[in-house]
């Protein structure tokens, strides 16, 4: 590509959830360089190949104007293997585009979605590589899915004080923080995860801090109970009741991907919105315009928190790894983060699920500074 960037602020590194997605960004990648179109089986063929490099350029605008600069870089890791069955082949994957990030003077890297492995997984996370420093940004993600239940709730008229809150994944990285910034204000927590020792710890933490909580691997058991549901499980969720679940619920689906939705009956389609989302006020720009082949969803302008946050942090020249390990996010940072995004005009995503948005303005306004 011949297309040059006037100076690096940020890089986001990431991967496509499913075939269709990889097959609609490689053949727009080719369209755009004048190649011919490739049938789906042959992208399937070739894409695993594909060593990490950069696809598009990034420019986005703080409130007042003034842009930064920023690159995307694809993994190319196939949607097939972001099992843990894959994970040394997928890691090395990672280092390679982490390595390209910093070679090409990134001066702070997002890892998206499944590419945070190697922030989190091991005992001494990589944080930095030269003058390139790394976050897997989960801390704004994780910020953007309180303020977004919060929101949702004053919108349905729940008391969350009154409520109980369901965190399926509540070990986790991000599942620990929104326990951690719930724990007092929900009225009962019920937490889910597969490892049954790790729940039991969790559980006996916050009961012996007087919080309200039930804990089961066991989603069933908790879910006639759940007046808000929140999804950030890092692997499938399956063999669950749908018809448990209470009528007048929300749902925040912030895992990855998020298709949640097409599990639900429908009179719970209504319900049921993408957590961890933010939405950039003054608009992101893609050269070459890849924005109708990339992460597309019913709202313009809306990204990933985890993304953003590396975004947040090039706008406030603060560059450093913000979110690192696992269980490190604290609530101090959470608001900190928020600050930082809302003076830069990159707040909480309007509501909206994988199929539309729930109300029906077309998108929030769009300032276009180009
Ligand atoms: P972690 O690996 O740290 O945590 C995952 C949690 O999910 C653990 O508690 C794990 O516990 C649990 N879990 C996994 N599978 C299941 C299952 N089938 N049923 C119940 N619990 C399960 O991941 P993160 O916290 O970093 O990320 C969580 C999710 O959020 C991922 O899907 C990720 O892709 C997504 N994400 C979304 C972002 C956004 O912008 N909206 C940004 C970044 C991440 P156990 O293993 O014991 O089951």
């Amino acid at each position: 590509m011949d297309h040059t960037t006037p100076r690096l602020d940020f890089a986001l590194i990431g991967h496509q959830e499913s075939w269709d997605k990889v097959t609609l960004l490689i053949n727009t990648m080719r369209q755009m360089e004048g190649s011919d179109l490739l049938p789906p089986d042959t992208i399937k063929e070739i894409f695993p190949f594909i060593p990490p490099r950069k696809v598009f350029d990034i420019k986005v605008n703080r409130l007042n104007g003034e842009p930064v600069y920023g690159i995307y870089i694809e993994t190319f890791i196939s949607p097939d293997n972001l099992g843990i069955k894959h994970l040394q082949q997928n890691l090395s994957k990672v280092k390679e585009a982490c390595l390209c990030a910093a070679n090409e003077g990134a001066k702070i890297v997002s890892l998206g979605g499944f590419t945070s492995i190697v922030l989190e997984a091991s005992n001494s996370p990589l944080q930095e590589i030269k003058n390139t420093f790394f976050t897997t940004g989960n801390t704004l993600t994780a910020a953007f899915i309180c303020e977004g239940i919060k929101k949702a709730c004053i919108e349905n008229k729940i008391d969350i004080h009154k409520s109980s809150l369901l965190i399926i994944g509540s070990t986790g990285d991000i599942g620990s923080a929104c326990v951690n910034y719930f724990s007092g204000i929900a009225n009962k927590l019920l937490l889910c995860a597969r490892n049954v020792k790790q729940l039991q710890q969790q559980a006996i933490s916050l009961q012996e801090n007087n919080i309200h909580c039930k804990a089961s691997v066991d989603l069933n058991l908790l879910l006639p109970e759940a007046d808000i549901i929140l999804f950030v499980a890092s692997s499938p969720v399956v063999e669950w009741k749908t018809s448990l679940i209470k009528d007048d619920v929300i749902i925040c689906d912030a895992g990855y991907p998020k298709n949640m939705i097409q599990q639900l009956p429908p009179h719970l389609k209504k319900r049921i919105f993408c957590g961890g989302m933010g939405h950039v006020a003054a608009g992101f720009h893609f050269t070459p315009r890849y924005m109708e082949s990339f992460y597309k969803y019913p709202c313009d302008n809306a990204s990933h928190g985890c993304l953003l946050e590396c975004i947040v942090l090039s706008m406030e020249k603060n560059y450093l790894a913000y979110s690192i390990g696992r269980g490190n996010i604290t609530k101090e940072n959470m608001n900190a983060i928020l600050q930082m995004s809302k003076k830069n005009g990159i707040e909480v995503a309007p509501f909206f699920n994988a199929e539309e948005l729930w109300h029906q303005q077309k998108s929030i306004a769009t300032i276009n500074y180009e």
